[in-house]
């Protein structure tokens, strides 16, 4: 590791250390790209991840904001898989049920497509307001529509007038470069309504690291946390932390948190206990240092499995086009020679590209005439529904996940 000259977005300490880094990687992988020509030309950028010794927190001290789009081509939406739906409707159920979610006003800060905020509205009888630069309007026809409100833009002060009870926002911080000041932001936002539940939901590193998931570290993934550092970053900016738990096989980290003081920069986290599973910056270091340890083989190990399934003339594909997918190729130099196609099952991206190798991203029935004899699945946890999916199209390649 190297020392860096650079501040901390977290914490404002200095001297950060660089621990990973991967050049001209495409900046965006879950843009809809139409054309291959598109995909091998895409915009690229640089990996170069540090962490800061003293919070914990890691940043792509290389990203740069200006190269990444959050546009209605934006398509990241797990929505089309049962497996998914089933979790995501679980964790609305579960927040209502905590928070006590009923006929009250809730906030999401990066609602996407608008699927969760709906749920809460729906399931809870909640009044919504969900904010989002690459909101498509229409997508989901509800029966709450009327109590739901979508402007697509970023969450700022701007919108401080907007009361909320509870104000939820997943997947979106990891986007985020300067998180310090986005969560003071939300904190200033939220003024004197200390009552209002805060609610966040983000990767966790402690699974990337520990796992050597090379393929989770992709260019608009900027900041990337544990629990703790993610405890410290609430603590600093004017939030006492209630709880911290993962989910979703623990790829997910989920906080809540509650802001202190009277719309000040509170208590500034003086003297409070952590909570039970927070690590310290030392344990986070000790986590890169596994990782660093680690990647190098754990690359060489999938390139060399590669390499041996293309010399016995192996069909393999992907099973997943979106930002996994992208950063497995791209991290491994997989050429089109190599894998020629990446399966999702979201319609919108059928007959679209994988940015920066260039794979033809298909629909799953393409399969019972392509015929792969390896279908590697981009995430663990889609295994069965992916299994299920093959066997019902009378398919049974080797069945790998990452
Ligand atoms: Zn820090």
């Amino acid at each position: 590791m190297r020392s860096v000259d650079h501040a901390c977005p977290a914490c404002g300490g200095a001297g950060m250390s660089v621990f990973y880094e991967v050049r001209n990687v495409p900046v965006n992988s879950v843009l809809l790209v139409r054309s291959r020509e598109e995909a091998l030309n895409f915009q690229r950028g640089d990996l170069i991840l540090a962490v800061c010794p003293r919070c914990g927190f890691i940043s792509n001290i290389a990203f740069d904001e200006a190269l990444t789009q959050y546009t209605a081509a934006y398509e990241a939406t797990q929505g089309y898989s049962p497996t998914f739906n089933k979790f995501h409707r679980a964790l609305a159920q579960d927040l209502i049920d905590r928070y006590d979610l009923h006929g009250k006003d809730v906030i999401e800060i990066g609602c996407d497509k608008g699927d969760f905020i709906t749920m809460l509205a729906e399931m809870g009888e909640n009044r919504g307001v969900g904010f989002d630069p690459a909101y498509v309007p229409g997508r989901h026809p509800s029966p709450a529509a009327e109590r739901l409100t979508f402007i697509p833009d970023f969450y700022s002060e701007k919108y401080t007038d907007y009361h909320a009870d509870f104000i939820c926002c997943k997947m979106t911080l990891e986007h985020i470069p300067d998180v310090g000041d986005f969560i003071a932001t939300v904190r200033r936002s939220i003024g004197d309504q200390t009552d209002t539940v805060v609610f966040f939901q983000i990767p966790n590193a402690r699974y990337v690291l520990c796992d050597v998931a090379f393929w989770d570290i992709y260019y608009e993934h900027c900041s990337y946390f544990t629990k703790g550092s993610l405890a410290r970053l609430f603590r600093v900016n004017g939030f006492d932390v209630r709880d911290l738990w993962t989910a979703y096989d623990d790829q997910y980290l989920m906080i809540e948190a509650r802001p202190n003081g009277a719309g000040e920069l509170g208590s500034r986290g003086a003297g409070e206990t952590s909570v039970a599973g927070e690590e310290s910056a030392t344990e986070t270091l000790e986590m890169v240092e596994y990782f660093v340890k680690h990647y190098e083989a754990r690359r060489n190990e999938w390139r060399a499995e590669l390499a041996r399934m293309k010399a016995m003339g192996q069909k393999v594909v992907l099973w997943g086009g979106g930002s996994k997918g992208v950063a497995f190729l791209t991290t491994l130099g997989q050429t089109l020679d190599d894998i020629a196609y990446a399966v999702d099952i979201n319609p919108i991206k059928t007959g679209t590209f994988m940015a920066g190798t260039g794979q033809e991203i298909v629909a799953p029935t393409f399969l019972t005439e392509y015929q792969p004899d390896v279908v590697i699945i981009m995430n663990p946890v889609y295994r069965a529904e992916v299994t299920a999916d093959l066997a019902a199209m009378d398919l049974a390649p080797e069945i790998r996940t990452l």
